[in-house]
């Protein structure tokens, strides 16, 4: 699987559920915005089919939306159009949207009722693009709407197909960072134990964990005493299609009484090196070739939220489990720049598990059963976090 790309179905559209062909009838057609975001909302009995086409006849550019199947009501509420639709039009088979601008489709959404909204509602975002780039698009595709129509009248013959949900992965991939090694020893205690060497143990025993649960896929960036770069570290999350990146190191303090775990995530300045880093190491964002820098732009922003939101999430899973196998240090959740935290697209936190400069979490993290109890809290969260995740595909 091309790295990323589950990341990105699941994070950006898991309200998306893709249909197979449906019949529907639309008890509304609305569109609001500005001249530079709209967005057309059809009200629906059900998840409806739909392909969305540009057209420019006249030289007035259009956006052909069309409903093989479904039927606009006669009732149906249409109040005056917003934002940059001139004007639609409701044919046969299709509603043909005419703009003030250029635009072309951001995304569309297929959303279920709610509380608050009993109906389907099938949603097209539109942006505003240039003329040079909607006329191209349109040149691009030409006859792709006689055969979306063939395409559709042949699967209408067929016998009727069950509906693809935005289903739940087989596996979560899991990528286990130990800090240091090799030449990079990390922080010492007094009486010579190794951050390197404590932090590779404590992986293991964790990798050995969560490789007990058949729907984790376990990696880890070393599994011996040699030095990976920075880079290299979140480069083989990446390759490997991580779904969570925990690095695990353990602290020094210049206050011997200092003691417990701490977990971060990316602090604001970190954020701000994302895109630097990303071009630098070439961690292209899952996007379509062929998108539009606009888009481009609006799907890389959603991906980072959405991987800041979720590193958030499972750091403060992680917190009470780490509490229950030792001291955490008070505000034990922080946020710093640290560079293995910088993938864009992969939920990443980092874990101290305790202060190589307090006597007793170096008797804690230096012994089998203290490493044993960080591991299993850890993979206490790891479950608790995609536990989480099978009941957002679920609710879709
Ligand atoms: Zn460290």
């Amino acid at each position: 699987m091309i790295p990323g790309i589950r990341y990105l179905v699941s994070a950006l559209f898991a309200a998306l559920v893709v249909m197979s062909a449906h019949a529907g009838e639309i008890s509304a057609i609305q569109v609001s915005g500005d001249t530079e975001h709209t967005r057309i909302t059809l009200t629906t009995s059900e998840p409806i089919e739909h392909g969305s086409f540009l057209a420019q006849p006249g030289g007035v550019a259009q956006v052909e939306v069309l409903l093989p199947g479904s039927v606009v009501l006669s009732n149906a509420a249409t109040p005056p159009p917003g934002g940059a639709v001139e004007s639609y039009e409701i044919r046969d088979d299709e509603v043909v949207f005419s703009l003030m601008t250029p635009m072309m489709v951001s995304r569309t959404l297929n959303l279920s009722p709610t509380t608050l909204e009993r109906n389907y509602r099938l949603v097209i975002d539109l942006v505003r693009v240039a003329p040079v780039r909607f006329e191209r698009a349109v040149t691009a595709q030409a006859g792709a709407k006689q055969t979306y129509r063939a395409q559709m009248a042949s699967l209408a013959r067929r016998a009727p197909e069950p509906a693809i949900g935005a289903s739940r992965p087989d596996k979560y991939v899991i990528v286990i960072d130990p800090g240091h090694g090799g030449k990079d020893p990390g922080a010492s205690s007094h009486n010579q134990k190794r951050e390197k060497n404590i932090v590779l143990s404590t992986s293991l025993k964790l990798k050995e964990l969560l490789e007990r649960n058949a729907r984790y896929e376990v990696y880890m960036t070393r599994e011996t005493d040699v030095y990976v770069d920075h880079e290299v570290r979140v480069s083989k999350a990446r390759n490997w299609g991580a779904d969570l990146f925990i690095s695990v190191h353990a602290d020094a303090a210049g206050n011997s009484a200092v003691s417990g775990a701490t977990v971060y995530t990316l602090s604001s300045r970190g954020e701000r090196r994302i895109d630097g880093t990303a071009k630098t190491n070439g961690w292209d964002l899952p996007i379509e070739d062929g998108t539009t820098v606009e888009v481009s732009g609006i799907l890389a922003d959603l991906i980072r939220r959405e991987t800041k939101s979720n590193s958030s999430v499972f750091a403060e899973m992680l917190i009470p489990e780490l509490a229950k196998a030792g001291p955490v240090v008070r505000n034990s959740h922080r946020r710093e720049n640290f560079f293995v935290l910088l993938a864009p697209d992969v939920p990443a936190v980092l874990v101290e598990v305790g202060f190589l400069t307090n006597r007793s979490d170096v008797a804690r993290l230096g012994s089998e059963s203290g490493q044993r109890k960080s591991a299993a809290a850890i993979a206490s969260a790891i479950d608790t976090y995609f536990e989480q995740r099978d009941l957002l595909y679920a609710a879709n």
